[in-house]
């Protein structure tokens, strides 16, 4: 069965014991952002996902959204939660005050979204949607679409998407076919079909704000020639209210593998009223605010649903009897013992469990950063800040996606038969959790993205930003004997990276195949080290506030630290290996021998 609590005390320990979120009150405008305050939220937002999104996982997946003569309905219960979910401001949390929102840091938000992935994944991307585009408006647009546009949206009134896709073109958006063109009036007629959009149409909101990439008359071809513009499903009146519904239509929803209850659409446009937004010809550039908001939002998909599945599979480990300890029996009276006794079940649990928790505070961190970016009055802060955002950036969306993805089917494995059986629900996780290792770029283009361009951004400055911090942990760290068992695993991946890091740069240089074939194996080497060094700093707080007993909590952290240094660490090794094998193995085959 699926079960989940929000882990509260694990997410406390991030904010409050490794994170230091208390310091997030100095920055300018986070003034509200006690301790305290962020306790309440979180304790709050726990209720919201707990009683209402989690109960309605199930039965949204069983019903899916239904499609009807161009309308989209959201599976029953949808709209009441919804309701809840806006009524109670959790779109405006992070929103910018001057337009309704409530400006807390995105820390806090980030850690009530992994909250929603875990309890209703296809739900949290409705919410997920709007804040992009909200994101996005608000650093693009002119001031008098924002002003029309982002209130409504914050309150959840209107939500949001975005329009990248069409049948032709995926990856490469430099093949969009969707046309735009100028009308007197300084608007744009935008006529094209758009594939597979999340949210494209439903019931939740009385208006929907579509992001549309398309091309001018006088485009450049490829991706230089991308114009973005925001086309209204309602065009709205001067007052604010409805106006004439405008040009485009959803064709029909998709049936799919997992997220039934979330909407994927064809949207038809046809002659719809656009506006510009940006400059003409740099609308990729500006979606971009957009994905890089989305691809951390859908690394928390993996990492919340990584945590409802290992949730799961700990409720049924306990519960399911089946042999009998190989020490013997643990419960004699027993007719046979609970399979948690089992050490592969126990391999199972631990790397769930341990991906989660190290994710976690990967996660988070980032999202410390983007605060820090955003606020700090120190302009070198904010660069660095900023550096270490788009550097993790592909690294949180695939690694952690993948974990997810991992973790799902670790409970199923763990349920054995039953696993595979609906009634479970935990065949919903792995079929809701694959998706995210594909959208908002696939995991394949996300390690492209670490290799090709944040590699060698700015001379490796964003890289530094990493390996600065990380080896002066080591160094610190280096004679203490009680943080050996963490510190020589985390400095030999580190080591590993390093050589690794230098030799695809090296190798790039000269053949840019050599950099291609090497970049899946990179960002998972580079996120197993950054979790290494999560874990690394976990263990330092456990071991200073456990005191060496076994306090609960600190005890085992320690030993889940433990379990990642010993168990999930030495993968860096074969990593290393795979990717230093070079090109040749992976293209010396011609495509007709395949
Ligand atoms: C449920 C769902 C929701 C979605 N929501 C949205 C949405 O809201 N808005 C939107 O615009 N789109 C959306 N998408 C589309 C999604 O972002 C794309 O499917 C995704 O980016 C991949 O594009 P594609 O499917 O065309 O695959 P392709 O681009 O055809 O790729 C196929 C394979 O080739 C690989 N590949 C392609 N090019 C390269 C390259 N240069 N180097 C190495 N490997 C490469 C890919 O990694 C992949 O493995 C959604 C898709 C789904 C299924």
């Amino acid at each position: 069965m699926q079960v989940y609590k929000a882990p509260l005390n694990d997410m406390r320990f991030v904010l409050l014991d490794l994170l230091d979120a208390g310091q997030l009150v100095k920055l300018p405008g986070f003034e509200e952002a006690t301790p305290d305050t962020i306790n309440s939220i979180l304790e709050e937002g726990a209720k919201l996902c707990e009683n209402v999104l989690h109960p309605l996982n199930r039965s949204g997946d069983e019903h899916g959204c239904t499609y009807e003569n161009g309308v989209v309905r959201t599976p029953p219960g949808f709209k009441d939660a919804y309701k809840a979910f806006v009524e109670g401001g959790w779109l405006a949390m992070s929103a910018n005050p001057k337009h309704g929102g409530q400006g807390l840091p995105e820390l806090i938000n980030f850690v009530f979204e992994e909250m929603v992935c875990s309890s209703n994944l296809a739900f949290g991307n409705y919410p997920l949607l709007s804040k992009g585009a909200t994101a996005l408006i608000e650093v693009h647009a002119t001031t008098e679409l924002k002003s029309r546009y982002v209130p409504r949206l914050i309150e959840g009134r209107w939500s949001g998407t975005m329009c990248l896709t069409e049948p032709q073109c995926g990856t490469d958006l430099g093949l969009i076919r969707t046309r735009a063109v100028p009308t007197d009036s300084g608007t744009y007629r935008v006529t094209g079909t758009k594939i597979f959009i999340t949210a494209g149409e439903h019931d939740l909101s009385e208006n929907i704000i579509h992001l549309v990439l398309a091309k001018l008359p006088d485009a450049p071809s490829g991706t230089r020639g991308i114009s973005l513009f925001l086309v209204p499903k309602f065009t709205p009146r001067a007052d604010g209210s409805l106006g004439p519904r405008n040009g485009v239509m959803c064709g029909g929803i998709e049936k799919k593998m997992g997220i039934h209850a979330s909407a994927t659409c064809v949207l038809n446009f046809d002659d719809a009223e656009g506006w510009l937004i940006g400059e003409p010809h740099q609308g990729l550039k500006c979606m971009f605010t957009m994905m890089n908001a989305a691809r951390l939002g859908v690394g928390l998909q993996g990492l919340g649903i990584g945590e409802a599945a290992y949730q799961s599979a700990v409720a049924y480990a306990k519960d399911r009897r089946q042999g009998r300890s190989l020490k013997g029996a643990a419960e004699p009276a027993a007719t046979a013992d609970p399979i948690i006794v089992h050490p592969d079940v126990r391999r199972m649990l631990l790397t769930q469990r341990a991906l989660n928790e190290g994710a976690r505070a990967l996660g988070y961190l980032v999202a410390l950063n983007l605060d820090i970016a955003r606020k700090h009055p120190d302009a070198a802060k904010r660069e660095e800040a900023d550096d270490f955002v788009q550097l993790m950036t592909p690294v949180v969306k695939a690694f952690f996606t993948d974990c997810g993805s991992l973790a799902a089917n670790l409970a199923v494995q763990i349920h054995g038969g039953h696993g595979y059986i609906r009634e479970h629900g935990m065949e919903q996780y792995v079929r809701d959790s694959r998706i995210a290792q594909l959208y908002e770029g696939t995991n394949g283009i996300q390690a492209l993205d670490l290799v090709g361009r944040k590699l060698g951004q700015h001379n490796g400055r964003l890289l530094r930003r990493f390996f600065h911090p990380v080896t002066a942990f080591v160094e610190e760290h280096k004679g203490d004997e009680r943080m050996a068992e963490f510190i020589e695993p985390l400095a030999k991946g580190l080591d590993r990276l390093r050589n690794a890091s230098l030799t695809i740069a090296g190798r790039g240089l000269a053949d840019p195949e050599e950099a291609g074939a090497a970049a899946t194996d990179y960002l998972k080497l580079f996120a197993l080290v950054a979790v290494g060094y999560m874990w690394a700093r976990m263990a330092k707080i456990a071991l200073a506030e456990n005191g060496g007993g076994d306090d609960g909590f600190h005890a085992t952290k320690l030993k889940t630290a433990r379990f990642y240094m010993a168990r999930l660490m030495p993968e860096t090794s074969s990593l290393f290996a795979q990717l230093m094998a070079g090109k040749r193995t992976l293209m010396e085959m011609g495509a007709d021998e395949f």
